[in-house]
């Protein structure tokens, strides 16, 4: 007997299917609403920062962070969003880790 392929979806907890998509239709949803609001609102301003984002549309920093890194909004396009650094959790526009951070890897090795 197949098991029955499901499990909770990490964002809201709710019952769904598993290995189609990350999370749950429900939240898919609501992510992609919240970076149409995003996408929108940096066509009126593209030198919103992050913070400023987050106010106007509502959407957490947290959220916005996830948008960037998974290059749904690109800081190459807009002058003040940046990339959190995995080491020293600092702006960076280098990609995972700002280059301080990278500069301090290559002197230990
Ligand atoms: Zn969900
Ligand atoms: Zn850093």
């Amino acid at each position: 007997m197949e098991q029955l392929a499901v499990t909770n979806c990490p964002k809201c907890g709710k019952i769904m299917l598993r290995g189609h998509t990350a999370m749950c239709l429900d939240c898919l949803d609501n992510i992609q609403s919240q970076l149409q609001k995003c996408i929108h609102y940096l066509r009126k301003d593209e030198e919103a920062s992050i913070d400023a984002l987050s106010v106007a549309t509502g959407v957490s920093v947290k959220q916005i962070q996830e948008f960037i890194r998974m290059q749904h909004l690109s800081p190459r396009f807009y002058p003040n969003l940046f990339y959190t650094c995995r080491m020293c959790k600092g702006n960076t526009k280098a990609g995972n880790i700002c280059e301080k951070c990278q500069k301090t890897l290559t002197r230990i090795r």
